[in-house]
């Protein structure tokens, strides 16, 4: 057993190929191998939003605080809010984030496939985020 005490790790700028805008990042769980599972808090104030990106073995977000958006490559964005998990299946192109007026944080859990959890692509132009957090 260990336990990581609040604050043991130092929070992480998300990094500024992978992420617009201002996000933070806590590690909860930093798999030791057999185990897989990768998991942080996500902090992205408003306006900031991760690139378009897959995962080899898919993710699942559970939203904490805040209002956030979350959209599929090719289908409608979709508002999320506190209590509400999803479900991005593995090979999912996508992008997640707060939205223009709130930050929104999230709990992002993952497994590692070959030590790798995420395929990073292209931003999210700004002209994609405006159609997308205009819902709100
Ligand atoms: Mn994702």
């Amino acid at each position: 057993m260990k336990i990581q005490t609040v604050g043991a790790i130092p929070s992480r700028r998300g990094q500024v190929e992978y992420f617009t805008g201002t996000v933070w990042a806590d590690l909860i769980v930093n798999p030791v191998a057999p185990a897989r599972l990768q998991a942080a808090r996500v902090s992205f104030e408003p306006n900031a939003r991760t690139a378009w990106h897959t995962h080899p073995l898919g993710q699942t977000l559970h939203v904490i605080s805040g209002v956030g958006c979350v959209q599929l490559w090719g289908d409608t964005p979709r508002l999320i809010r506190p209590g509400d998990s999803v479900w991005i299946a593995p090979g999912e192109k996508h992008w997640h984030g707060a939205t223009a007026n709130s930050g929104m944080v999230h709990i992002a859990m993952h497994e590692t496939l070959d030590g790798n959890y995420a395929d990073w692509m292209e931003y999210v132009s700004d002209e994609q985020y405006a159609q997308a957090a205009s819902g709100q």
